[in-house]
């Protein structure tokens, strides 16, 4: 996802290195060409402006360019920053709090909802040996809670029982109910998208949030679809309050844009990675290693 962003900046820092003294003139060079090749992989321009200010102010400072290999410490400062600007620390799902745990999945239709619901379920399940019950709040899609069952049943992991007519907030209530039954730590909530951000979506999930109070809320978007994935995680905070996000589709060729702005713009941590169709393709996002991966 980020193969042209990090030539780009390596083609920019090598130039950089080469020359043994810097002038403050060379790093301010330096400083527009990482600004177009920012833009060009579609982070938000005020992320880029607030980057590239932050890293201009350190940069120019005297040490720098009086130091004795000033084009390494301008690569530090831009790592360290691209750090600082994705989080500082991975975040992971926090399960902290009395069991049955809630995590509620949101976001569009065809985002990967489903797909993420049951990668997040196999992984406490088998990982941190954790009794998981997922339950489709989808009434809208006719397959979607079909769908999510035969996830279940792929990887052995429990679904609750689908009955007709339920309403989503039906559904949640008796996924807690037997969540809570049943003895199980964690129950994760897949809920209806829509092609676009609406107003009955929005009201659907702050009814469904009062009733399963969850204590995770994660807006599954796609990063290919870049600027539109970050207004979306802005709205959905904005209206329904969000915890995390997870951005799938990372192994397709998006500009990566998405995944540097979002945590800027919205606050909110990345905490997973979509990284295939497969169940087992979920990696954590961790901040330190994006930027080495961009840095190369
Ligand atoms: P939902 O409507 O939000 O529940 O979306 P689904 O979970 O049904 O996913 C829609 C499609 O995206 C499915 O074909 C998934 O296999 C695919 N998908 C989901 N996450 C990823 C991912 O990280 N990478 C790739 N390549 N495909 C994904």
């Amino acid at each position: 996802m980020f193969d042209t962003l990090s030539e780009r900046l390596s083609g920019i820092f090598d130039k950089l290195t080469r020359r043994g003294a810097l002038s403050e003139a060379d790093v301010n060079e330096a400083m527009r060409e990482v600004r177009r090749a920012l833009i060009e992989a579609d982070v938000a321009l005020d992320v880029v402006r607030s980057f590239t200010d932050k890293v201009r102010a350190r940069a120019v400072g005297a040490d720098v360019i009086r130091s004795v290999t000033p084009g390494q410490m301008v690569v530090k400062i831009v790592h360290d920053q691209l750090v600082e600007m994705l989080g500082s620390e991975a975040e992971p799902i926090d399960l902290n709090a009395p069991a049955p745990v809630a995590i509620m999945m949101v976001g569009l239709q065809g985002s990967g909802k489903t797909t993420t619901s049951a990668k997040i379920a196999r992984r406490l399940t088998q990982q941190q040996k954790l009794k998981v019950l997922m339950a489709s709040l989808d009434v809208r899609r006719p397959a979607a809670q079909e769908q999510l069952r035969i996830l279940g049943q792929q990887n052995s992991i429990d679904t609750l029982p689908i009955v007709a007519g339920q309403s989503p907030t039906d559904i949640a209530t008796r996924a807690q109910q037997a969540a809570r039954l049943g003895g199980y730590d964690v129950v994760i909530l897949d809920t209806a998208g829509r092609t676009h951000i609406d107003e009955p979506l929005m009201m659907e999930m702050a009814d469904i949030k009062a009733i399963a109070k969850p204590h995770e809320i994660l807006l599954v978007a796609d990063s290919l679809t870049g600027q539109d994935a970050v207004n979306l995680a802005r709205s959905f905070d904005e209206r329904v309050g969000i915890t995390g996000i997870v951005l799938t589709r990372t192994d397709g060729d998006g500009r990566g844009g998405a995944a540097l702005s979002m945590r800027a713009v919205t606050g909110k941590p990345i905490k997973l990675l979509g990284t295939g169709e497969k169940s087992d393709a979920l990696e954590d996002f961790h901040p330190g290693r994006v930027a080495n991966r961009i840095l190369g």
